[in-house]
């Protein structure tokens, strides 16, 4: 791993296309304080602040001049100060036979990243659950080189910003009722942890959308430095779930599909999950994806299982989805329900999650690249 993906960044500079920062990337405390800069007055401030929050987020309005509310001359300071363009616009979208919903987005700059919307019932009638879950990238690109991911083979090109983080979710509400977000799609999310703590403080606002702290995950390969930073950032009112991409069973083998394992070997990686602030009930997730003849052993198993020793975790067990560039297969079925039923019987919780919208190219950035190469060759 380069030494720019160990540490944290906090770029959110203003692409060329965008003169001033952005409306959807103000927390309620970043608008109060710009309106009482402005000279309005503090209980004002705070008022207004509210106000904007749910028109943007309840609304979702995308002009200044729908928010009827607001004094005129507040709006056309926060218009003068602040962009309310939406910053991406959805590109292509296309349906899965199982329900899932894949949208590339397009932003400001011509670069595009992935949203997934993940029905919890498989898309059939099934009144048991109404859980709607939204994968949301981080960064366009990724510089982790995980080897099983095309979203590494881009490379990183850029942070998303608050604006663009938040916007997908914002933008997907308008005609989907969300009930969790997870940050799992493009680019590693504790890479761009500024932004993503910021973008989670505005999801989780009771002003605006205000998701629970629990239907909320924030998923790493394992840059430990930041998670330690997310533990330390993070309020309590804020703290988000983490779920951590394990992927394998001793550091030889994670090294050879993660890089980020040769500078956070896996007793790293753990102790800092130790270290992480855990409410009562809650737990760590790991996610294992599974591939054939590389991590999918009883002996892989029993290795996890020492590993998780005193963290509470939940894993999933992810079957590989393989595209046409990876080396990589999926485990077998059975395999997979060997390794599960060995974490189960010894107390661990342990779920196998199937890829979802395989016929729509769901996995980490195979949209993208799918409509890259569209691109190349039209
Ligand atoms: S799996 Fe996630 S962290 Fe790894 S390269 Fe892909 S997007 Fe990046």
């Amino acid at each position: 791993m380069s030494q720019a993906c160990a540490e944290n960044s906090t770029q959110n500079s203003t692409p060329a296309s965008q003169s001033k920062p952005h409306l959807w990337g103000q927390r309620v405390s970043d608008l109060t304080e710009t309106l009482l800069a402005m000279g309005v007055p503090e209980k004002k401030a705070r008022y207004h602040s509210h106000q904007i929050f749910r028109w943007i987020y309840e609304r979702k309005v995308s002009s200044y001049e729908e928010m009827t509310d607001i004094s005129k001359l507040a709006r056309e300071a926060l218009a003068e100060k602040f962009d309310i363009t939406p910053p991406l616009t959805v590109a292509t979208a296309q349906t899965s036979i199982d329900g899932t919903r894949k949208f590339l987005f397009r932003l400001h700059d011509g670069n595009t990243v992935e949203s997934v919307l993940i029905p919890a019932n498989n898309g059939e009638a099934d009144e048991t659950t109404s859980r709607l879950t939204i994968c949301i990238s981080s960064q366009v690109g990724c510089a982790m080189g995980c080897k099983f991911c095309l979203t590494a083979s881009m490379g990183l090109l850029r942070n998303l910003r608050v604006e663009e983080i938040v916007g997908q979710v914002l933008e997907l509400s308008k005609a989907a009722d969300i009930t969790n977000i997870v940050f799992m799609g493009m680019g590693e999310p504790l890479h761009n942890l500024e932004n993503v703590c910021r973008a989670v403080e505005i999801l989780l606002s009771q002003y605006g959308m205000g998701f629970s702290k629990r239907k909320v995950t924030v998923s790493t390969s394992g840059l430990v430095p930041a998670i330690r930073k997310m533990n330390a950032r993070l309020s309590r009112e804020n703290r988000v779930n983490l779920a951590i991409s394990l992927n394998g069973s001793f550091n030889e083998q994670r090294e050879a599909v993660m890089p980020v394992n040769e500078a956070f070997p896996i007793e790293e990686l753990l102790d800092a999950c130790r270290e992480f602030t855990l409410e009562p009930y809650r737990r760590i997730t790991f996610e294992y994806v599974m591939m054939g003849g590389l991590n999918d052993t009883t002996e892989d198993a029993a290795r996890v299982l020492k590993l998780l020793d005193g963290i509470p975790s939940k894993v999933n067990l992810i079957p590989y989805n393989p595209h046409p560039a990876s080396p990589f297969r999926r485990s077998e079925d059975g395999d997979v329900e060997t390794f599960k039923r060995f974490l189960l019987d010894r107390g661990v919780a342990a779920m196998v999650r199937h890829s979802r919208g395989r016929d729509i190219l769901a996995a980490c950035g195979q949209l993208k690249s799918a409509e890259d190469a569209r691109a190349a060759v039209n």
